[in-house]
């Protein structure tokens, strides 16, 4: 199905390298590609859900497309509302200052990213006063709002994040991130250290968050129910590497890359009635600094082949906006989570 939403931001062929050091001197001794040439769109007021194995890069991906690691290679063109497009991959750092409130993060582990000295009120306000977004009585009229919406009250401001429990500190981290009314939000984990019970309540909220404000969502999770209940459309990420982009629906009734059946298999079932078998894959995820030849995916590839050892296969368009880098997308008849 067509979609006419436009773009909002287009990352192109986005690599983000680490030098491993051993010894006293720090020699180098190899390159870790964390993200090896990732391209993605993501359309106005859609969540696109990023997933992987831990070590798959899927962070390491969210965190270099709002610079907070300096992309070794590509572009990050953001094409925001009443604005030119910007690559902000080539930003100086006060450009980018000033660029970071249209885009902001919000984070796994709420009480971490909280200065536990500052008050919840100075905390929400920082990146108010710090970006020169507002002033005066207009930081407090914002910040009383936006925490009233994120359910948080006025006695809570007053307070130190100490004080909170996990789920009333992501609220916090929410009212932070959107306090500057951003367009876009990568979401890292953001109810992965909660309580199940919790983790539908904050859910919940960043779902009506986005409603009310228009917002776009990058979701990095690595809990693919999470994922299918927030996602408009998944990618799913291994070795640094896109392996499948598609539709949420699509993709949790018949996936097109076997990695990603993996993954399904290992979810508890969606449908009580519908248990998948487990595909039980090889070993651990390789080691970045030194991926497989071919195919990244063959050693542990249940339907591996020759070629897959030697050749590299691209991220084609196999159907309508679903994509995949498998030799036999279109001849395998993979299992999904979901049962049509
Ligand atoms: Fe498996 Fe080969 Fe497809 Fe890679 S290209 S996912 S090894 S079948």
């Amino acid at each position: 199905m067509s979609d006419y939403r436009r773009v909002l931001l287009e990352v192109k062929n986005l690599k983000k390298y680490f030098p491993l050091r051993h010894g006293f001197l720090g020699r180098g001794a190899g390159t870790v590609r964390a993200v090896d040439g990732v391209n993605l769109h993501i359309l106005q007021g859609e969540t696109l859900g990023l997933v992987g194995e831990s070590g798959s890069g899927k962070t390491t991906a969210g965190r270099t497309i709002l610079r907070a690691f300096n992309p070794t290679e590509g572009e990050i063109i953001f094409h925001l509302q009443d604005g030119p497009a910007t690559d902000i991959a080539k930003l100086g750092s006060t450009e980018l200052r000033a660029f970071r409130r249209h885009a902001q993060m919000i984070f796994q582990d709420p009480y971490s990213s909280l200065n536990p000295r500052m008050t919840v009120r100075d905390i929400i306000a920082e990146p108010l006063v710090a970006g020169g977004v507002a002033q005066g009585d207009e930081v407090d009229d914002r910040v009383r709002e936006i925490a009233r919406r994120c359910q948080l009250s006025l006695e809570h401001l007053r307070r130190y994040p100490h004080a909170f429990s996990g789920g009333q500190r992501q609220r916090i981290g929410i009212a932070r991130a959107l306090v500057v009314q951003p367009q876009f939000v990568v979401c890292d984990e953001p109810v992965s250290a909660l309580d199940v019970s919790i983790q539908a309540q904050i859910l919940n909220l960043l779902m009506d968050m986005q409603k009310e404000f228009g917002l776009t969502y990058l979701f990095v999770a690595h809990d693919l129910s999470v994922v299918e209940h927030v996602s408009d459309r998944v990618a799913v990420m291994y070795l640094g590497r896109l392996v499948e982009v598609a539709p949420t629906a699509d993709l949790f009734y018949q996936p097109l890359h076997p990695y990603t059946e993996a993954l399904m298999s290992a979810i508890p079932a969606l449908d009580p009635d519908e248990v998948m078998k487990p595909v039980i894959l090889e070993g651990e995820i390789p080691s970045p600094a030194n991926p497989p030849s071919g195919c990244p995916f063959h050693p542990r590839c249940p339907y591996a082949q020759d070629v897959c050892k030697q050749d590299m296969p691209p991220l084609k368009e196999y159907k309508p906006g679903r994509f995949a880098a498998c030799h036999f997308a279109d001849q395998l008849s993979l299992k999904g989570a979901l049962k049509s």
